[in-house]
């Protein structure tokens, strides 16, 4: 890496470690950030944590990482980077065979279609997903982008804003079940419906939730909708923690995921020049509110902002007009996206529920490999589908949406995502049962076999 580039930006560059591929930089004027001890880290893409079982085993076995290893495997995943890019650029988008061809006029038309409706809460993200070719996530955003007007009001450059939105998608790891670009799609167009929420406002009468925001409110949500888990390498912090990835040990532990999530975003900003026409402290300002929205996705938090909500809204002293009330809402309402699938329509919800498991379910499996102690939730033998999905509503879903109903009430979206997560409590329910019951049943003739009997065991 060369000095002359950060030069050319603006800042130094503060070299960390070879290995670590992360940069420091501090502004070359001296000004640095208050809120995060000074400097800023940002992520270089290509950083890629992919989970390399080279890695994993000299780590977990030897208590380190050979940097030959380390380079080897670097070298590796610059490669499948750029088959991956040659292959966009082909037009065959990854893990699509037998792929829709990226000019098909008809599908392009349904999908144009689809948008239309984005604002609706059955809207079928799979489905326009496949439509877009694997593009949801960019066709997604340029479209609300328009919706809001956001990039006439921030002067924004269509290719720059377009070359930063393909990296997010890009960036996102397609052979993840459950994190990848879809699921940010997903979380994008949830947000959108929020912002479209009606909000009694004093003498205002009612007005949608956007419409009490500024537009950097409503551009804000959007970006740390869409980016909140790029990059993320389908394992959890606990993982990263014990088999000493470098990121748990640069993050010191603690929110490491949403931290690289954030900075690596903060690199994709500063890489596509989207915000580089912007007064440098507009665009300072801009990164840190996107990390302290994605920060916010940490669900070992989620204690943390309930008590907040819920004392504001016991208070009822929210006020839309203070910059901080807005912004804790924007927390919240990203927040409540991230985790909405249980309140989405069965079809769906079930759908993402499979995929989250299968993704716990491959860390599960990688755990028993190497010896390691299986995680909670990653056991495919004891943590059911139907278990691990009542659970997340009981502890995580339900505590959440019943404040944000308060907060919208009276809101017929917040009446049908309440519907559905009942309902879909009252399936997994009924399934649990059903696996648990012919479960016992198939055990007493086989004298307890291992073979796909998943729900013995669960409380
Ligand atoms: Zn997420």
């Amino acid at each position: 890496m060369s000095c002359l580039m950060f030069e050319r930006c603006g800042a130094v560059a503060l070299k960390r470690s070879e290995q670590d591929a992360i940069e420091v930089c501090m502004l070359a004027d001296g000004r640095v950030n208050t809120g995060h001890a000074g400097v800023l880290l940002v992520e270089r893409r290509g950083s890629y944590p992919q989970i390399d079982l080279r890695i994993l085993k000299t780590s977990a076995q030897q208590g380190g990482v050979e940097s030959g290893t380390r380079r080897k495997v670097k070298r590796q995943l610059s490669f499948q980077r750029y088959c991956h890019a040659s292959r966009v650029l082909r037009g065959a988008m990854p893990n699509s065979p037998g792929s829709l061809h990226l000019l098909d006029k008809n599908y392009l038309g349904q999908a144009a279609h689809m948008l239309s409706k984005v604002g609706t809460w059955n809207f079928d993200i799979f489905l326009f997903d496949r439509l877009t070719n694997g593009n949801s996530l960019v066709t997604l955003m340029c479209h609300l982008f328009n919706v809001y007007g956001l990039i006439h009001h921030f002067q924004l450059d269509m290719v720059k804003l377009h070359r930063f939105l393909g990296m997010v998608q890009e960036d996102y790891h397609s052979q993840n079940p459950y994190h990848n670009a879809v699921h940010a799609a997903d979380v994008t167009q949830a947000m959108y419906c929020y912002l479209k929420e009606p909000k009694e406002q004093h003498d205002l009468g009612v007005l949608q939730l956007a419409e009490q925001l500024s537009p950097l409110d409503v551009f804000l949500a959007l970006m740390a909708a869409a980016a909140h888990d790029v990059d993320h390498p389908g394992v959890n912090q606990p993982f990263l923690i014990k088999t000493r990835h470098h990121l748990a040990s640069l993050y010191q532990n603690t929110s490491v995921l949403e931290s690289h999530h954030w900075r690596s975003t903060v690199g994709m900003l500063r890489e596509s020049g989207l915000l580089s026409h912007m007064p440098a402290d507009i665009s300072q300002d801009i990164e840190q509110q996107l990390g302290s929205l994605i920060l916010a996705t940490d669900i070992s938090r989620q204690n943390e902002f309930l008590s907040t909500f819920r004392e504001h809204l016991d208070n009822q002293d929210l006020d839309l007009q203070l910059a901080s009330h807005r912004h804790f809402i924007l927390q919240i309402a990203l927040k409540c996206a991230d985790v909405c699938n249980p309140c989405r329509v069965w079809e769906l919800s079930r759908q993402w529920s499979e995929r989250v498991c299968e993704e716990f379910y491959r860390q599960g499996d990688l755990e028993r490999k190497f010896d390691m102690e299986i995680s909670p939730l990653c056991n495919q033998q004891a943590d059911s589908v139907p278990a691990v999905q009542i659970g997340f509503i009981s502890y995580i879903v339900e505590p959440l949406f019943d404040e944000w109903h308060r907060f919208t009430e009276p809101s017929s979206l917040s009446h049908t995502m309440t519907g559905h997560v009942h309902k879909n409590k009252a399936r997994w329910s009924r399934l649990r049962y059903a696996n648990t019951a012919s479960d016992s049943q198939a055990e007493e003739p086989e004298g307890g076999g291992r073979g796909g009997g998943e729900v013995e065991g669960i409380s």
